[in-house]
Parts: C-alpha cells; sequence; structure tokens
C-alpha cells in the first residue's frame, strides 16, 4: 500500500485509522487463517465506507471487510494485504418496527445482542449460528449464516427485508425495506447474501421478526443403525421438528458415558430432536413423532432443567472432538437430508482407506454435516488433499454441495469446480468484475486466481 494511500485514509478516518503494529496483529485473523493487513479503519456510518471504497478503487489496494473475524475459511483474513475495514463501531440498533415486526441494524450489530433485544418484546430472530453470541449480522448475511434452527426457520437470507451496501466504487445502493413481497425488477439484494465480502460492503439491514415461541418439547433419541435414521428424517420434516441434531458414532460412547445417558449400549447414534410452538403443540408434535417409531430408545426432557441437559450434550461435541483430535481438518458439507445416512456410510468407510479417524455430527433435518477428519501430523499433505476431493466428489455426487454455513473464503476455492460448473464460475467473475472493476473489495477469496 502507498504511502499516500495511507495518508489520504489518515485524512478521512483521524484516529479511527491505524497502522500500529500491535493493532494490526489483532486484526489478521479468523478462526482458521491469518495475514497480517497493511492498516484498519473503523467507519461509523456509510459515508465512511463509501469515501474509502472510492479511494481504493482509484489507488487499487485491497479492502477487506470484517465483523467479528469468527469465519471459518478466511474470509476477513486480507490475504493480499491491504486494508481491514472493521465494522465493529458500526453496532447500534437503529429501530423496532413492531407495527411491521421489523428490526432495522447496522453490520456489526451482534447477533446474539438482536437475538436478547426483540425477545424483550416477544419477538423472535431465528438465524442461530453457533457464533451467535460473538458474530456480527453483517457477517452471518455476508455468509448466509444458519444454525441448528435452520431445519425448520431458515437461514439468515429468510430474515432479510432491506439491506444497504456500498459498492467497491463507492456508490451507496439501498434496496426496498420492510416488504414482504416485491417483483419490481431483478433481486439485486439477494446477490449480497453470501458474497463473502466481495460484492460489496452492507451497511445497514432490514430484518424480519416473528413472534417468539413459548413452549417446547425436546427428547433424545438414541439409534441401533443409519436405515432407522433414515425413515426419523423424513417423519421430522414432514412434523416440523425445530432442531433435529445428529450425533455420529465415534462421539456416542463418550458422551454415553460422561453423561451416563439412559440408553442401550448398543446405541451407535443419537438425535437430539426438539420441537417449538404454543400450548401443548410441541409437546403433541413430539408424542406424535416418537409413537411412529419402534425399535428406537428414546429421554425426553421432563422439564427446563432436563431440556438444558439435553441441550449441553450437543454442546459438548466440540470439546470432545478437540480432546480427541491433535491434528485434523473440519469440514462443513450440505447434502440432501434424505442422504444423511449414505454419507454418513461413506464416512465412516473412509478410514478403510485413509489413516484417519472421523467426528461427524450435524443438522441431520436440513443435511448440513460437519466433518471432523483427524490424523497423526505425519499424515502427508498430499493424501489429505485426495481424501478432501473424494469427500467433495462424493458430496455433489448425491446432489451436495461444498458448504451448508462456512462458505468458500480461501479454504475450498480449490475445489470449487467439483461443484460449479466452468460456466457458472465464469458467469460469477462477470458479475464480480462488473460490481468491482478494480478487483479491490476481498481480493483472492471463493475463485482461484
Ligand atoms: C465456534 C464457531 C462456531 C460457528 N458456528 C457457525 C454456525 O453454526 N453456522 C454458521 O453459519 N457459521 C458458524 N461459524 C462461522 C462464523 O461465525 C459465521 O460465518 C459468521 O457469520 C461470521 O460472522 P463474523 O461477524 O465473525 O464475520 P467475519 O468472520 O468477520 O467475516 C466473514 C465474512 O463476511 C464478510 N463480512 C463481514 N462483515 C461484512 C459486511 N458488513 N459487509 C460485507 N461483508 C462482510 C467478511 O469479509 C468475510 O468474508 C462459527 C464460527 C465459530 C468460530
Amino acid at each position: 500500500m502507498s504511502h499516500s494511500a495511507k495518508l489520504s485514509l489518515r485524512e478521512i478516518f483521524g484516529d479511527r485509522f491505524s497502522d500500529e503494529t500491535g493493532l494490526l496483529f489483532v486484526y489478521s485473523y479468523d478462526a482458521k487463517f491469518e495475514r497480517t493487513p497493511d492498516a484498519v479503519v473503523f467507519p461509523v456510518n456509510s459515508d465512511d465506507v463509501s469515501r474509502l471504497l472510492s479511494l481504493a478503487t482509484e489507488e487499487g489496494f485491497p479492502v477487506v471487510p470484517r465483523g467479528a473475524g469468527t469465519g471459518q475459511t478466511g474470509g476477513s483474513v486480507p490475504v493480499e494485504g491491504g486494508v481491514v475495514l472493521s465494522l465493529e463501531r458500526m453496532n447500534h440498533i437503529l429501530e423496532l418496527d413492531c407495527e411491521n415486526l421489523t428490526l432495522t441494524v447496522e453490520p456489526g450489530a451482534i447477533t446474539g445482542d438482536i437475538k436478547s433485544y426483540v425477545a424483550r418484546f416477544g419477538l423472535y430472530y431465528p438465524p442461530d449460528p453457533a457464533s451467535y453470541a460473538f458474530s456480527t449480522i453483517g457477517g452471518n448475511i455476508a455468509e448466509n449464516a444458519g444454525g441448528i434452527h435452520a431445519v425448520k426457520y431458515g437461514v439468515t437470507a429468510d430474515y432479510l427485508l432491506g439491506l444497504e451496501v456500498v459498492l467497491p466504487t463507492g456508490e451507496v445502493i439501498s434496496f426496498a425495506d420492510k416488504l414482504y413481497k416485491n417483483v419490481t425488477g431483478y433481486d439485486l439484494r439477494d446477490i449480497f447474501v453470501g458474497s463473502e465480502g466481495t460484492l460489496g460492503v452492507i451497511t445497514r439491514a432490514v430484518l424480519k421478526l416473528i413472534p417468539a415461541p413459548e413452549a417446547y418439547a425436546t427428547a433424545l433419541v438414541g439409534f441401533p443403525d443409519l436405515s432407522s435414521i433414515r425413515r426419523l428424517a423424513s417423519t421430522i420434516r414432514s412434523i416440523s421438528a425445530s432442531a433435529c441434531e445428529l450425533i455420529g458414532k465415534n462421539i456416542v460412547p463418550v458422551l454415553m458415558r460422561e453423561f451416563q445417558l439412559p440408553l442401550p449400549p448398543e446405541t451407535r447414534y443419537l438425535i437430539l430432536i426438539e420441537f417449538d410452538g404454543f400450548g401443548d403443540e410441541p409437546r403433541r408434535l413430539l408424542d406424535l413423532m416418537l409413537s411412529s417409531f419402534s425399535g428406537v430408545s428414546f429421554f425426553v426432557a421432563r422439564d427446563e432443567a432436563e431440556r438444558e441437559r439435553l441441550w449441553d450434550i450437543r454442546r459438548n461435541i466440540s470439546p470432545i472432538i478437540r480432546a480427541n483430535c491433535a491434528c485434523g481438518v473440519s469440514e462443513d458439507i450440505v447434502v440432501p437430508p434424505a442422504s444423511v445416512p449414505e454419507m454418513l456410510q461413506f464416512l465412516e468407510n473412509l478410514p478403510d482407506e485413509f489413516p484417519v479417524k472421523i467426528f461427524s455430527f450435524g443438522h441431520a433435518g436440513d443435511g448440513n454435516l460437519h466433518v471432523n477428519i483427524c490424523y497423526d501430523e505425519l499424515f502427508p499433505e498430499r493424501e489429505l488433499e485426495q481424501l478432501l476431493e473424494a469427500l467433495f466428489r462424493k458430496t455433489v455426487s448425491l446432489g451436495g454441495a461444498l458448504s451448508g454455513e462456512h462458505g468458500v473464503g480461501i479454504a475450498k476455492k480449490r475445489f470449487l469446480n467439483i461443484y460449479l460448473s466452468e460456466e457458472s464460475i465464469r458467469l460469477q467473475r462477470k458479475l464480480k468484475r462488473i460490481l468491482d472493476p478494480r478487483g479491490i473489495l476481498n481480493p483472492g477469496k471463493i475463485f482461484d486466481e
């Protein structure tokens, strides 16, 4: 980055610009990757963002939007240097509209704060990435984040009504704010959702809210084999469970031991299932689901404390994997929900071909699986690449995609052509060039050079 560009940034941002080494280090990483930027700026409004991006387009330096830096694929890491644009000071909740059931927010608002703010009014913002307590709504929109409740409520895109975006050239565009329906011209708003900060910087969002559910019914179901899981998955979708979390083979024995689960020793898989709603409806639906099954064992939470205990089991999965996996990678593939058992079978067979141990868990109801591949530190890089390619090819052959939640970033761009056709990649690159003619916004992400 040129000295004159830095001087111009100082002029625009004053003490909200920094190139101090210690601070640069703080903005150099996400949950997985690292690279130090040349400078960091802290805008407080869309005008700041616009001036920065106009300057970057003029001078040709990279700008990388950053929410809370919790991404898992390097999206907010400045792999080509340049300026990190931290949206953390644009974190205000601007307006709750109880008549239209909308909430207008700045991009740096923490998703958990949004959820608890609207809960005070009996309202619910459902999208719930596991990072919601510390990730930002801007990052959630840019990654189209989803979570446990996606099986019933959908992902971030499903709760987005309006959006203000600053384009890489500095123009600010705003898409209709509080409309639940709109067929006026092309739907440009949605190209920014899941665009991983490569097409524009989100500076304001209008979110859709719904009434908060008041009652829950939760059960832990144990399965001896994959065929019974297949039957359960289709039943769950037809009666609209609000969560359907699968815990795979290698994790189950540890949980059975640590939590003294009252399930038979031949239990190989667990599914944590929850219904939500009003009055006695959730319990009625849970009973309906359980009664349609024979040959599975289950434990139903009798009160809130037992419900919490069941969710505690789910929360313990990552610590268990960390304790059993010194070296490894984690993937978040997605397949059509009915193909989850076949995908699990494939994963269980992988150690026959490669010296690895697989820990799988995830959102069985929507087909999004977290696959943790653990190996010895001497496991050759080349074999890991072969394994990953085999995993992604199998996923795509089942009608799936490379990522259900975490995006492509720098982590998966070398595998993109397994899923996307050449024509699709060409069109997406063309779109990028139209919006970002000098390629200054988050370069080096999604597409291989
Ligand atoms: C422990 C843990 C659990 C997680 N669980 C989940 C999960 O369950 N589901 C899930 O979907 N993800 C999950 N994630 C991944 C991550 O939290 C999400 O991708 C989240 O949406 C990132 O938000 P962030 O604010 O941290 O964004 P960052 O990591 O800062 O950025 C992510 C991407 O968004 C872009 N970006 C950020 N803000 C803006 C903006 N205002 N305008 C344009 N682009 C922007 C960045 O350039 C980058 O490409 C998890 C991560 C961790 C560490």
